[in-house]
């Protein structure tokens, strides 16, 4: 008997790998199309349920592969209607996904690293450092776990990956799980509902910029000069601003439509009408749009989150300027599911807590 840790997890195929492996005991092409269906848009969770192949290719099937799936730990709900997700990982190790509902829209915010290793300041993940990448069924059975538990009426209209890690420095697990996303016979999420949030790393910045996959982007800018940036975002001295924005006008425009700059605002450190100002040069030429985010405060932060007046006048002058200026003033605070607030762990009870097998009933 072969032992099951050889067995292919399926869900870390894309399209194209999942043809090439059923190829190799001689199915065709439409089987992958079968199967792509069954997880991504039925959800199956086991071969028996595939009732569309013959019971001798199930066998098949489950001779060399294997179906992985997350069960969410706990579920958390905050009063203004968000959910933060804890799902334990095979080995032990945990992640949090955060559903966000917003008139029209429920946004699903997706982890791709356990931790992360940039450690900006201003970030309870960065201060876990990175325990490992996430695979790529890893990150996909975050939608497929939420999704089999939510209301009938309900359904996810937007996937963001700007939960736990940096999605650039897990980069072809996460580009596979965004090709899965889109593909037609698979979650079949237009590309402009999927939007991916990075710091810059310059070198997969540029890897991106060649690949044909589209989906929207999102840079984490965070200050306006390089001084200021690496003091909040260590990884600025590697990959600096001016670098990044260069490659912004250069590479990324076409077909990717306005690039959205997000600005974590940090009282004294970068919201002055002088940031505001010096933001509205450097984003001169690029078809762009910012998301003005209020600091999360937290213990172990060493920040303070900006007065109101401050962000209304920062944004204020962005918008005489022409730019769109949107503030985000980041939802479940008090379940830690905010920006920036993801560290794996359950909130510490203020919140109602679900266990997994208990009835969910929001
Ligand atoms: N690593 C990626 C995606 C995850 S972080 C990135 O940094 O872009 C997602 C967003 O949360 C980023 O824009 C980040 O700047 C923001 N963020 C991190 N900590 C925060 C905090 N304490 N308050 C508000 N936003 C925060
Ligand atoms: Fe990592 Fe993003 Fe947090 Fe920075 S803000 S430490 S890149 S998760």
């Amino acid at each position: 008997m072969k032992n099951p840790l050889e067995k292919v997890d399926l869900k870390n195929l894309s399209p194209s790998e999942l043809v090439e492996f059923l190829g190799t005991f001689g199915k065709e092409r439409y089987r992958s199309i079968q199967i792509l269906r069954w997880f991504y848009q039925k959800g199956v969770e086991s071969f028996d349920e595939m009732t569309n192949l013959s019971k001798r290719f199930r066998h098949e099937l489950h001779q060399v592969s294997f179906i992985s799936t997350l069960q969410p730990l706990h579920i958390e709900q905050a009063w203004d209607g968000t959910k933060k997700y804890l799902f334990r990982l095979e080995d032990g190790n945990r992640i949090e996904s955060v559903l966000i509902p917003d008139k029209k829209r429920l946004t699903l915010c997706l982890s791709t690293q356990v931790g992360c290793a940039l450690g900006c300041r201003f970030c309870l993940t960065g201060k876990m450092g990175l325990k490992r990448n996430l695979t790529t069924s890893e990150i996909l059975n975050q939608i497929l776990a939420v999704r089999k538990i939510l209301l009938a009426r309900e359904s996810i209209t937007n996937i963001v990956l700007m939960g736990m890690g940096e999605p650039l420095a897990n980069y072809q697990n996460t580009l596979k799980a965004i090709e899965l996303m889109h593909h037609p016979d698979a979650f079949k999420f237009s590309s402009r509902r999927i939007t991916l949030s990075t710091v810059g790393l310059l070198p997969e910045l540029e890897r991106l910029a060649k690949e044909k996959i589209s989906f929207r982007l999102a840079i984490s800018l965070n200050a306006t000069d390089e001084e200021t940036r690496s003091q909040m975002m260590p990884i600025n001295r590697l990959y600096p601003l001016k670098k990044i924005l260069a490659l912004c006008k250069i590479f990324l425009l076409h077909p990717r439509t306005r690039i959205t700059f997000e600005y974590v605002m940090v009282a004294g450190i970068n919201d002055s009408s002088l940031d505001a100002k010096r933001l509205l040069r450097l984003l001169r030429g690029i078809p762009s749009k910012v998301n003005l985010i209020p600091l999360n405060e937290a213990p172990g932060i060493p920040f303070k989150k900006p007065l109101e007046e401050k962000v209304k006048q920062f944004q204020e002058i962005l918008m005489e300027g022409g730019l769109t200026a949107i503030v985000r003033m980041s939802k479940g605070r008090e379940i830690s599911a905010a920006c920036g607030q993801l560290q794996g762990k359950s909130s510490d009870g203020r919140a109602q807590i679900w266990g997994q097998n208990q009835n969910i009933d929001f």
